[in-house]
């Protein structure tokens, strides 16, 4: 028996195998399919694609016999693919001096006849071959060698096919996994964005809307086209002497004070209207529905409410309210709340005071 040589392009061409990722893989009808066709026309019992691999010769598909791999220097294929452009024939391999003592030709499946057509890649190696065999000698017509040889190719082209369709799956599978990332990142990007949206309207201190965000529901309640907001006013409260609280109890103790204050005017709104911090010690109240004066009622009865805190601390607050005038703005509703709330001060503190100045807006 002669050992079969490696061809000279022996590590481009394992090169080129592994690029078809074919190996191992499971049966697939259509290489199943070539076989079949080639032994028919070539009237033998056996017949199979098979590959050749560093150490060993692997069938994709096979016909007539059992084993899905043999040693590669036992494989008549290993012969075949040194002349990668001819069909390799052994007519009889108890005649053949390479073949003698083979093991597949002295024992199962006793290989007398074998013709083999090269695979080949796309620059010419020769990766295995399309082969058919048989336990009796015998020889090919042309017309059987023209076909095993198409076949061969046909063979070739179906693998190049199946590379480059999973190379394609892959770059699907990829550009999935690009998109789902993109997806991903950017749910966390708007996820990120409600809590900086939420961050700008909320106070931090008390979780109250800041000054901010009393602006925008303000401007919401008057754009509002049933007007079902109307007559609206508003109301601007400041605890009296709070720097003094601080000075004589500590500023974590006026913390207190804010959130204990910020919790009752929660309650006190509760879910009517609006209720902001609007900087400092000093709050603001939307009171949609209210003139002046149930609105100046709902205030003193605040008041009241405050006085009686339980937070081991005198604290009274100062309430300044005005009702929001026909052409009159926000802004300027606001800043005559604010005038009232300084008048509050001024007639001693710990009392609500109605802006009664009816401007003449045009
Ligand atoms: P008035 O009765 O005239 O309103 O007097 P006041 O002391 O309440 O008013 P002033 O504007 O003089 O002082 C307000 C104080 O509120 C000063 C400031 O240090 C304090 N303050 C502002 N924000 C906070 C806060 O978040 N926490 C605490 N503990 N104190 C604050
Ligand atoms: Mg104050
Ligand atoms: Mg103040």
């Amino acid at each position: 028996m002669i050992r079969p040589e490696k061809p000279k392009d022996e590590a481009a061409r394992l090169e080129a195998l592994r690029r078809y990722q074919i190996l191992d893989t499971p049966p697939e009808q259509a290489f199943d399919d070539l076989v079949e066709i080639a032994t028919t026309i070539c009237g033998t019992q056996m017949g199979a694609v098979t590959l050749i691999d560093e150490d060993r010769q692997w069938f994709k598909a096979r016909k007539g016999m059992g084993a899905t791999e043999t040693p590669r220097e036992f494989a008549f294929c290993a012969h075949a693919i040194l002349t990668p452009n001819q069909l390799f024939t052994v007519e009889n391999a108890e005649a053949d001096a390479r073949f003698l003592g083979n093991p597949y030709v002295t024992g199962n499946p006793h290989v007398r006849f074998y013709a083999g057509a090269p695979l080949l890649g796309s620059e010419g190696e020769a990766l295995g071959t399309l082969c058919v065999f048989d336990d009796t000698p015998a020889i090919l017509n042309d017309e059987q060698r023209h076909a095993l040889e198409a076949l061969s190719r046909q063979a070739s082209h179906l693998m190049e096919l199946r590379r480059v369709a999973h190379a394609l799956d892959k770059q699907l599978r990829e550009r999935d996994w690009y998109e789902e990332q993109l997806a991903q990142y950017s749910e966390s990007l708007e996820t990120l964005n409600a809590d900086l949206t939420e961050q700008t309207r909320t106070d931090v201190l008390t979780g109250l809307p800041n000054r901010r965000a009393f602006a925008v529901a303000l401007a919401a309640e008057l754009a509002r086209e049933d007007g079902g907001g109307l007559p609206l006013s508003v109301a601007i409260i400041d605890i009296d002497h709070f720097k003094t609280i601080n000075d004589l109890h500590g500023h974590d103790q006026g913390d207190e004070v804010l959130v204990a204050l910020a919790g009752l005017l929660r309650a006190h709104i509760a879910g009517r209207g609006m209720i902001a911090r609007l900087g400092g010690e000093e709050f603001v109240m939307l009171l949609p529905g209210a003139p002046t004066e149930p609105a100046r009622l709902q205030c003193e009865f605040l008041r009241q409410e405050i006085a009686l805190l339980p937070i081991n601390l005198p604290v009274t607050v100062s309430i300044g309210v005005a009702q929001l005038q026909a052409g009159e703005s926000p802004d300027q509703c606001l800043k005559r709340a604010d005038q009232a709330l300084y008048q509050a001060k001024r007639d001693g503190r710990d009392r609500v005071v109605v802006s009664e100045i009816v401007p003449a807006y045009a």
